[in-house]
């Protein structure tokens, strides 16, 4: 099985209302590192990728980005206190570090500004 790390955050289930803790209990599963070892990366922490690493990760390239541009992907989440999944959240990456984590709907205006949307996703 190939290894993957944890992305964390305080998440508040758009479905029941609780708010999940940054712990691995949302499970968005992430390969974005090379040496991804289940650690727990949340806001602050490095997170370094180029596109190739992405692909590689299972990601689908919406549109690229540049190097000095900070990067929007999507990944999904699900909910420990009422078990519904097909929950997303926007991960903003900038220089190289996580600086932003948040429940988002998917909408069009979303998808704009994404870059990156994990394996998972469909409009279904
Ligand atoms: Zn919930």
């Amino acid at each position: 099985m190939a290894m993957f790390d944890y992305l964390v955050a305080k998440l508040q289930c758009p479905r029941c209302g609780h708010t999940a803790p940054a712990d691995p209990s949302t499970n968005m599963q992430t390969r974005l590192r090379l040496d991804a070892c289940m650690q727990s990366l949340g806001v602050g922490d490095p997170l370094s990728f180029n596109q190739r690493d992405a692909v590689e990760a299972n990601y689908t390239v919406l549109q690229p980005w540049q190097p000095d541009e900070s990067v929007h992907l999507l990944d999904s989440w699900s909910c420990p206190h009422c078990l519904g999944d097909d929950l997303w959240a926007e991960v903003t990456i900038e220089n190289g570090r996580i600086r932003a984590i948040e429940n988002v709907r998917l909408e069009p205006a979303l998808l704009e500004r994404v870059h990156l949307v994990c394996e998972l996703y469909n409009w279904k």
